[in-house]
């Protein structure tokens, strides 16, 4: 899945139309194969089958549960009249304490319960395996409600009496059971006993007469209704307006546990089987799903049966469907697979989805090449919906898109936006292969299918667009120094985490394992050396493709692809220590004076703040230690030596290295390919620091990048003293690449959201600004004359001029500030947007932070006025920037309360506002009195939530604040436990740091020559 990336409202360059070669609009038809339904003819066939059948009965009945024809409707029940459902024959109170009971206890208790009561596990019983679904659902789109009917073949794996499968919020209509082997077909029935639902684990339970025996494959048909709202999640409807009218679509989410809303079934990825898919609706609407459409039926009363061909095996979490009356693009890939993009009419005319089509054309090529495995499917639909509860989703075949994520408008649309959108489609492209073709066992190693498809992010943009070097750069800034931050808590977990409760599986999904299950792999990677990596991946794709595999699995590939090269490593033993244990390590390489030529290296876990440690007894007695692939060069003022690799596993080792003078300086995790910090002995900082004076290119712009990260860090955590990371950025005036004045400024508003509300404020910005000043007189600002061209060559300078910008507007220098208010009052008064759109939100911040309420009211008409979802997102964002507290909360309830604002624009509003010095209260205040409403509605999509709470919490740093947090916590119930324990130890760290450095940093700059 798409995470929602955390937006700093970025804005650029738009799009020259050359995507729009080798596309075509085509009109919408249905273009396949009608017939039209008789039921004489039906009736004609079922009675020709009752003559040649043993028993005209028997045959009849079976027909239909073989077809699951016509309409699955409860009322003509299908089956054992006597196993009517029976819900709540368990419920959910009452039964809690069993579940606590089946683990911890005797094992021979356990067995004997899991025998008696196997729902009552947390997991499925392993008695049965799916092997193959028919499911037909009847969709209503008016009042959307939805009835299904589905055969489920399954296999009896070990003899049982009952049939255990998920189902969530379904009226279950009929069940019933039969033989399936060729040989006992005609056998005949299964009687079922009871069944009921067990709703406390979603599942729902068939007790039979006798028991299934081994090895026999049996048939499962049940009916079902549904009726959905307001949820984003299973089969659900959104809507949207087309010329004035509201227009619905319907859509699914199953990922990760949400098929069971839309059809019983075993809900876990490790039961995969085939589906074949039809869907019943209004003629008007065209359907999709996984698989092209093999077939239509064409009903006298005007609706459409879509048949869609079998799928290959595959987990029920990506199979997914849609009914919509959408239009399409579509592009053609060499070896024939079609590639369509839908959207609403009104944006394939306009083009938008042109970008996204086309490169996805290029990235299934790409990918074929890197895997040397091709795409498995005949298809790929790229769907763009309005509403979705994520930046998007990998169905196989079927991929769903929020349109934020996949509709580009070339003329407005900002370098920003389009990165973050090509990102994204990498990342669901990706996941065809990594998640769909081999999926993960269990939720626990859900990090290897997304740790993999955003580290593809990053690989398959830099085919795409070679000259962002995403890879080299941008990751470590947005992947590893971000993740990096999250990683360094007490309150952080290992990558791999234990998943026993339905509920906790959400949990899993989060940026430890995206962004540290990323940064592993290419870490990984580098100590592979990429050949041998790629090798390693396609063994690893080839063996267990349609099928399921665990970490062990790719590890032992990878282990067997160095054995192939002579190199002898035991990738799980290294691997296990970074995947197994939460957090990584600072390496401290310090010169040894009395030894010449060798260093000691140490191995420490890297923790913000110790106390945290402390506070936890658990994690006080571990001992974590890594083996870690640590990189050397040493180098002096003209040269800097290759790399030699150093294996570090002890917690203290003593290692030779080349030749060494009183100048030379070691560097260490050489383009910072390493998973964690590096510390050195202070000469050798004061060293590092002055070579980035004189000349810092001698540095890599990974190293220079990472030396600034590691360094504000190591002195947040108390690992350096307070005055190394403002000496370090006045190297900046000499920097003319973009990816250390990013990693600079990164850092600087950390450091800003602790300081901005002390006395000494000023001394700090003053100092800043004193660092940015004549970069920013030099770069300048972009021309005002933007041609609306977008060219990839100026991409470094271009980014860089902007983060200089930013950074002189947003920490007060005058002129950026006089700029900013002069393009915004032409923009007012010809009414003619001359913004370059790489700094529009620069502009539009800064204007509506120093200008009256007039310009506010501006760009909120503004914002209701733009069609262009780009430009409108940085509008809403300006909008938060306000001085006015009486501004600021009109917004805030604005949002909230009306349709005026996306659902999933909310949450950035309230976080946006909270980033605002004048905002930080208000957003805090307001989040406490709307979390309920707030986490009732984001509750489910926890990734929502926990952005919500760490973007509410994380600039609070004195006492009584500390103790707000508490109280909140105390006094608002359960859910979103880690969250605010993060937020917890973030909040106790930035208060401790108050008390412990806050002096010793301002004395410091009221000393500095710089200052
Ligand atoms: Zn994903």
């Amino acid at each position: 899945m798409g995470i929602e990336a955390v937006m700093s409202a970025r804005t650029g360059r738009a799009l020259s139309d050359q995507w729009a070669d080798g596309v075509a609009v085509r009109p919408r038809t249905t273009e396949r194969h009608i017939t039209v339904h008789k039921r004489l003819v039906l009736g004609f066939a079922v009675s020709i089958l009752a003559l040649i059948a043993v028993t005209a009965v028997a045959v009849a009945l079976s027909v239909k549960f073989e077809r699951c024809t016509g309409e699955p409707n409860g009322g003509e029940a299908l089956g054992d009249a006597n196993a009517r459902s029976t819900p709540g024959t368990s419920g959910a109170t009452g039964t809690r304490t069993h579940d606590a009971r089946t683990r911890g206890e005797g094992d021979n208790d356990d067995d004997d319960e899991d025998a008696r009561f196997p729902w009552r596990r947390a997991r499925l019983p392993t008695t049965l395996r799916p092997r193959h679904y028919e499911l037909t659902l009847s969709v209503h789109m008016d009042n959307f409600t939805f009835a299904g009917c589905v055969n489920i073949d399954v296999e009896c794996v070990n003899a049982t009496r009952y049939v255990v499968l998920h189902a969530d919020g379904l009226d279950i209509r009929t069940v019933t059971l039969m033989h399936a082997d060729g040989r006992r077909a005609g056998a005949g029935m299964v009687r079922v006993h009871r069944h009921f639902a067990y709703t406390s684990s979603q599942l729902h339970v068939i007790v039979l007469h006798r028991e299934l025996k081994p090895l026999r494959t049996y048939r499962l048909n049940i009916t079902f209704n549904a009726r959905r709202e307001n949820e984003l999640l299973g089969f659900f409807r959104s809507s949207y307006m087309l010329h004035g009218e509201r227009r619905f679509l319907a859509v699914t989410q199953f990922s990760p546990t949400h098929a069971r809303k839309a059809f019983p079934c075993f809900d876990e990825p490790i039961y995969k089987a085939t589906f074949k898919v039809s869907l019943r609706h209004e003629g008007s609407y065209q359907s999709l799903s996984n698989m092209p459409v093999e077939a239509s039926t064409l009903d006298e009363d005007g609706w459409v049966t879509n048949h869609f061909s079998r799928t290959p095996r595959m987990s029920t979490y990506y199979l997914a469907w849609a009914v919509c009356n959408f239009t399409y693009r579509e592009a053609v890939t060499d070896s024939g697979v079609v590639i369509r993009l839908y959207a609403r009419p009104d944006a394939i005319q306009s083009g938008s989805g042109d970008y996204a089509l086309h490169i996805t054309k290029r990235l299934l090529h790409f990918y074929q090449d890197y895997f040397k495995v091709k795409y498995s499917l005949p298809k790929l639909d790229l769907l763009a919906v309005p509403k979705h509860p994520y930046a998007a989703m990998e169905n196989w075949g079927l991929s769903v898109f929020v349109e934020q994520k996949i509709l580009l408008d070339p003329e407005v649309s900002s370098f920003s936006y389009q990165m973050e959108l090509t990102m994204v489609v990498v990342h669901e492209i990706c996941h065809q292969w990594f998640g769909d073709l081999v999926t993960p066992v269990w939720w626990e190693d859900v990090w290897l299918k997304e740790g993999f498809a955003h580290f593809f992010e990053y690989v398959g943009t830099d085919f795409l667009f070679p000259k962002w070097n995403m890879e080299k750069q941008r990751f470590l800034t947005d992947v590893l120094h971000e993740v990096m931050l999250l990683d360094g808590l007490a309150s952080s977990h290992p990558i791999s985490q234990e998943v026993f409760e339905a509920t906790d599986i959400d949990r899993v999904f989060d940026w430890i394992a995206y962004k540290k299950g990323a940064a592993l792999i290419r870490m990984l990677a580098n100590v592979m050396g990429q050949a041998v990596f790629q090798r390693g991946l396609n063994d690893y794709l080839m063996t267990h493709m349609y099928g399921n595999a665990a970490r062990d699995d790719l590890w032992n590939k990878f282990s067997e692809a160095m054995q192939r090269e002579g190199k002898d490593i035991n990738i799980k033993e290294v691997m296990d220590r970074w995947t197994l244990q939460m957090g990584y390590p600072v390496v401290t390489i310090s010169k040894n004076d009395s030894l010449g030529n060798t260093v000691t290296i140490t191995q420490e876990h890297f923790v913000y703040d110790i106390e945290a440690k402390l506070r936890d007894p658990d994690l006080f007695n571990k001992s974590f230690q890594w083996q870690i692939p640590l990189t050397l060069s040493v180098g002096n003022s003209s040269h800097i030596s290759p790399e030699t690799i150093i294996w570090v596993s002890n917690k203290t080792e003593t290692h030779r290295v080349g030749r060494m003078e009183e100048e030379t300086w070691l560097l260490g995790n050489i383009n910072q390919t390493g998973y964690f910090r590096v510390n050195y002995d202070l000469h050798n900082w004061r060293l590092l620091i002055q070579q980035l004076m004189i000349n810092p290119t001698i540095i890599s712009v990974g190293n220079r990048a990472g030396l600034i990260d590691d360094v504000f860090n190591l002195a947040r955590a108390g690992y350096l003293p307070q005055n190394m990371p403002l000496q370090i950025i006045s190297y900046l005036s000499e920097e003319n690449e973009f990816l250390p004045w990013h990693a600079a400024s990164r850092a600087l508003y950390q450091l800003d959201k602790l300081l901005d509300r002390t006395e000494d404020y000023s001394l700090f910005s003053d100092y800043v600004l004193k660092q940015v000043a004549p970069k920013y007189h030099k770069l300048g600002w972009p021309s005002t004359s933007a041609d609306g061209s977008f060219l990839q060559a100026a991409y470094q300078t271009e980014e860089l001029q902007r983060e200089v910008i930013m950074l002189a507007c947003s920490f007060g220098n005058k002129h950026c500030h006089r700029q900013a208010v002069t393009l915004i009052s032409e923009w007012i008064s010809n009414n003619k947007n001359r913004i370059p759109p790489n700094v529009r939100d620069i502009v539009y911040c800064t204007g509506v932070s120093l200008m009256d309420e007039d310009v506010w009211e501006f760009i909120w008409m503004k914002f209701h006025s733009s069609t262009a979802i780009s430009e409108k997102k940085v509008l809403l964002e300006a909008l938060t920037c306000s001085d006015s507290s009486v501004l600021l909360n009109k917004l805030l309830n604005l949002s909230l309360s009306s349709d005026l604002v996306p659902d999933q624009d909310v949450i950035d509003v309230i976080i946006h506002v909270g980033r605002n010095p004048h905002g930080r209260h208000l957003a805090w205040r307001y989040f406490r009195e709307k979390w309920d409403m707030l986490n009732s509605r984001y509750g489910e999509a926890l990734f929502m939530n926990s952005k919500l709470i760490s973007g509410v919490t994380e600039f609070l740093n004195t006492e009584s604040e500390l103790t707000e947090l508490k109280e909140f916590i105390e006094t608002s119930g359960g859910g979103a436990a880690s969250a605010f324990a993060r937020a917890m130890e973030i909040v106790q760290a930035n208060v401790k740091w108050h008390n412990l450095y806050k002096q010793q940093f301002f004395q410091w700059l009221r000393k500095s020559p710089n200052g």
